[in-house]
């Protein structure tokens, strides 16, 4: 697949540049084929003229004026032309550029998705299985359960995901305007994720009362996608941290890891649709990257700005502002 993606990315650079040379090349002889033919009208013009006619040097002016007039009326011209043609050139080599990057995060995006629907669904089989085919002791059979009700965690975010960002993203989501009590949200989605991950060390600063106009559904997913990766991308012996508070012109929500950290140059790239750091090879955690496209969807519906900065030593903070 990845091979008649890049020769079918190969050919079309090769038609673009071809086509491209094609057209600059006519416009250069264009421009040389009509300036040669002004040249030629004007000699033609003066040698027709008689030497002792006494109006011979206000025509032989007026020729040489209408000369000029004429190169610099196609040199206008050229310029025009080639400006509009390099103009379009780049916005169609942007825009075919962007396409088939979108495309090819597309497919790796059904590639993830595929593998991340089926995981899950493959565990959870299996440890069904088990259960129903051998006694085990209580412990056994307690982790066999919690470690499918993990996976089953696991594909009820990406089904969220999926659904809520197509929804949002095709106008078919009736955002809620509704009273919505921002610390009981995040205590309950935080001690969701210390029940699900007890063994990670977790810090939470969340001012109670702290209340908000939004869609609960959608809130609960940002906070769920923002916490789920500091859990993904930070070492199992790192702190996690939930941040709540309320000012007189704003509510901010921070999530705070000490994980790797996100290079500069990537920082707004996350909020991307499809956009996952690193390559297929070097990456290690699972993922889809909807998770912050639709963090940043969901905080523009709530008037809030959503941002990442560098934790210290390392890490991230995932910041989002609501103003009040
Ligand atoms: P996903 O986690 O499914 O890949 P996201 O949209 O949630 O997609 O994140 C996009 C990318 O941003 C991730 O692939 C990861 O490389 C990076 N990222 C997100 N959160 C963090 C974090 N807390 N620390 C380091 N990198 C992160």
């Amino acid at each position: 697949m990845k091979a008649s993606f890049k020769s079918k990315l190969f050919l079309a650079s090769a038609v673009y540049w071809i086509l491209l040379s094609y057209i600059l090349a006519a416009l250069v002889f264009w421009f040389i084929a009509l300036n040669r033919q002004v040249e030629q009208m004007a000699e033609h013009k003066l040698s027709a003229l008689i030497l002792d006619d006494p109006t011979y040097l206000s025509k032989y002016e007026k020729i040489q004026e209408e000369k000029k007039r004429k190169h610099a009326q196609y040199t206008g011209e050229g310029a025009t032309f080639l400006v509009l043609t390099l103009v379009g050139a780049l916005f169609v080599y942007r825009a075919v550029r962007k396409q088939i990057k979108l495309q090819q995060q597309q497919q790796h995006f059904m590639m993830a998705v595929t593998h991340e629907l089926k995981t899950p669904i493959a565990v959870a089989k299996l440890n069904l299985e088990t259960l129903l085919k051998h006694q085990l002791d209580e412990a056994k059979k307690q982790k066999l359960l919690s470690m499918t009700l993990e996976e089953t965690n696991r594909l009820n975010t990406l089904a969220n995901n999926i659904l809520v960002s197509s929804q949002l993203e095709g106008g078919r989501y009736r955002i809620a305007k509704e009273e919505v009590d921002l610390s009981s949200l995040v205590q309950s989605a935080v001690q969701d994720f210390i029940n699900r991950f007890s063994s990670r060390k977790w810090i939470t600063h969340i001012q109670p009362e702290t209340d908000l106009s939004g869609d609960p559904l959608l809130l609960q997913i940002l906070v769920n996608n923002l916490v789920e990766n500091a859990v993904k991308y930070s070492p199992k012996t790192a702190t996690i941290e939930v941040r709540l508070s309320s000012t007189t012109k704003a509510v901010i929500l921070q999530v705070i890891d000490e994980g790797p950290g996100i290079p500069d140059h990537e920082k707004h790239k996350v909020f991307d649709k499809f956009y996952r750091i690193g390559n297929e090879n070097t990456r290690t955690a699972k993922g889809t990257g909807l998770g912050l496209f639709l963090c940043r969807k969901i905080a523009d519906d709530h008037r809030a700005t959503i941002r990442v900065t560098d934790n210290t030593p390392t890490g991230s903070i995932f910041t989002v502002s609501f103003t009040k």
